[in-house]
């Protein structure tokens, strides 16, 4: 089975690949969201019929009231999500085991499919999920993240899923706090100050223990704190958290390493 290969390392951030947007596109609207589809045919693999627009439109338009809710944001501008058919996706979006948020503009760039996958936290069946659509929100109300810390652990951390298994005949979304589980028993986990200052980490390690530390975070000391540090860069990180929860960075390393009992 590729498609479980491919999903194990989905949602690629890949900032700097410009995507190649040529027509033709079905263009379908609703309150935020303009997402454009190919038409019936356009490919060898599927295009989203008009059930599978209705859902994808839906899925997004809640999947940003989540966001705001999670972050204490107002985000109510128009995105443009341009879906490609998964076997023009790799030549066109630079992916196609996710996709990636535009670096100055708000749009998204993903693939499709043709199938749904359960995001247990939200108790909901997902085309494109959560993770790029925070990329979005986070950059446009909070402004450009300067540290992967930020910029993957926002995403990641709402996102709270990274990769997915077939159970059952469908796809499950994975958690980020049962592989950090799965983690400690390997004596895999890395500490804040490694996710602060390593920056070859393999995403697959980085991402679901980056997310479950900024998510402590937001627990711990309340989101609108930790969203006045999303912009520095990694050298005032320390500083930051210092100036807005009153604690060290050591201090509330040790705090998080022994709320995983490490
Ligand atoms: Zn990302």
């Amino acid at each position: 089975m590729r498609l479980i290969l491919i999903f194990i390392f989905t949602f690629f951030a890949l900032m700097s690949f410009s995507a190649d947007l040529s027509g033709p596109w079905i263009k379908t609207k609703s309150h935020r969201i303009t997402l454009y589809t190919r038409p019936k045919n356009y490919s060898k693999t599927v295009s989203p019929d008009s059930t599978a627009i209705r859902n994808i439109l839906k899925e997004q338009e809640k999947v940003i009231d989540y966001i705001n809710e999670a972050l204490k944001t107002d985000f109510q501008s128009n995105v443009r999500i341009y879906l490609l058919n998964y076997d023009e996706a790799k030549a066109k979006i630079g992916t196609n085991g996710g996709g990636f948020c535009s670096p100055n503009k708000p749009r998204i760039y993903f693939t499709y499919y043709n199938l749904q996958f359960h995001n247990t936290i939200r108790n909901e069946y997902e085309y494109i999920g959560v993770h790029e659509m925070v990329h979005l929100i986070a950059k446009y109300e909070l402004g450009m993240p300067n540290s992967r810390f930020f910029g993957e652990g926002y995403a990641n951390a709402v996102e709270g899923n990274y990769g997915s298994k077939m159970i059952d005949g469908h796809y499950v979304k994975t958690r980020n706090d049962s592989t950090l589980q799965k983690l400690r028993t390997k004596g895999k986990i890395l500490t804040p100050s490694q996710l602060l200052y390593n920056d070859s980490i393999k995403e697959r390690e980085y991402y679901p223990q980056i997310g479950c530390f900024i998510n402590w975070l937001f627990k711990q000391y309340g989101v609108e704190k930790i969203n006045q540090l999303y912009t520095l860069e990694k050298d005032q990180i320390e500083n930051g958290f210092n100036r807005v929860t009153g604690e060290t960075f050591i201090t509330i390393e040790k705090k998080y390493m022994k709320s995983i009992n490490l």
